[in-house]
């Protein structure tokens, strides 16, 4: 009976390596099969942009599983600088729009372009270059709080990086902790909660500062008073940007080039806010339930 001279705590410690290893590489695994779903064209060439990129997607189809259509058909145009929002229920699709565009997979049928060019045809370094994504979960590598914001901007400077932090409303939180910025996060270090990995994503992305922004509810895991916080810092950063929103909060979009209205993997309506409001369709009826929430709130 061996084991019974092992020491209890060195089993311990050396089940939650064990654990830790399997949980290390389960997510590597996982990323790699991301990274399997798309590959480059042999020779694919680089992005070419000159300015702020359109963004378009023509008629796409797209399922995850090929027994179970997810986008069946959909077409819009963000033009260079402007921004397109995108609301629906949960379930409608909207996440997968975002996945697409930054290439984490392929469209079926129809096709996405950049400025002109099939995202398919180019590089994906070269497109993910180009945007910012602030993912609706976001998952942050084990590494330093600085890494973790300054990824994506290589080189950048300790007062850039902190820059970002304030505008993003995680300065005081990262400056409170006992190694600051040095802290490392993840599963081998300071547990973050979804809001706090949420605005060291909306620093990242404020930091690399692309053409192109993708902000996939954004906000959604932080009180409402960071929130309207936020909300500004992203409308300024988004400012002259071609930009995706998908929204969780109507107020957000107001002001936006087109709305989409999505339900079931399509559009059911499309306009400014001022044309859906008129319509009095789905936009309206959620306009006016999310007015009264509000009052309450
Ligand atoms: P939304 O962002 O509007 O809530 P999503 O785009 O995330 O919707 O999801 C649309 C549909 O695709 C949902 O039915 C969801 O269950 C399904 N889905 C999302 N991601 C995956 C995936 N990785 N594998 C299979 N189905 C998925
Ligand atoms: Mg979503």
């Amino acid at each position: 009976m061996i084991q019974l001279y092992v020491p209890l705590n060195f089993l311990g410690t050396l089940y939650r390596e064990i654990k830790q290893s399997m949980a290390d590489l389960s997510r590597m695994f996982a990323l790699m099969d991301k990274e399997r779903e798309v590959a480059d064209p042999p020779g694919a060439q680089p992005l070419q942009l000159q300015g702020q990129p359109t963004v378009r997607f023509e008629n796409v189809q797209f399922a995850y599983d090929p027994e179970r259509p997810i986008l069946q058909g959909v077409s819009f145009e963000i033009p260079a600088g402007k921004t397109v929002a995108v609301v629906g229920a949960s379930g409608a699709g909207k996440s997968t729009l975002a996945r697409l565009l930054y290439r984490f997979y392929d469209v079926q049928s129809g096709q996405i372009a950049i400025a002109g060019q099939d995202i398919r045809t180019v590089t994906q370094a070269s497109v993910r270059k180009a945007i910012g994504i602030v993912p609706q979960d976001t998952v942050l590598f084990n590494d330093t709080v600085a890494y973790n914001i300054a990824y994506g901007r290589p080189g950048a400077t300790q007062a850039q990086i902190e820059a970002v932090a304030r505008a993003a409303r995680i300065h005081g939180f990262i400056a409170a902790t006992p190694q600051g910025y040095a802290t490392k996060v993840g599963e081998r270090g300071l547990k973050l909660s979804g809001g706090e990995k949420q605005r060291v994503a909306i620093a990242r992305t404020l930091l690399k500062d692309p053409p192109v922004l993708i902000f996939d509810e954004a906000t959604s895991a932080l009180d409402s008073q960071t929130e309207r916080a936020i909300q500004h810092e992203l409308a300024s950063a988004a400012q002259g940007k071609t930009t995706l929103v998908i929204a969780h909060r109507l107020s957000t979009v107001v002001d936006a080039h087109e709305i989409l209205v999505m339900e079931a993997g399509r559009i059911i309506e499309r306009g400014t806010h001022a044309d859906l409001l008129a319509q009095g369709g789905r936009y309206a009826q959620m306009w006016a339930l999310q007015q009264s929430a509000d009052v309450v709130e």
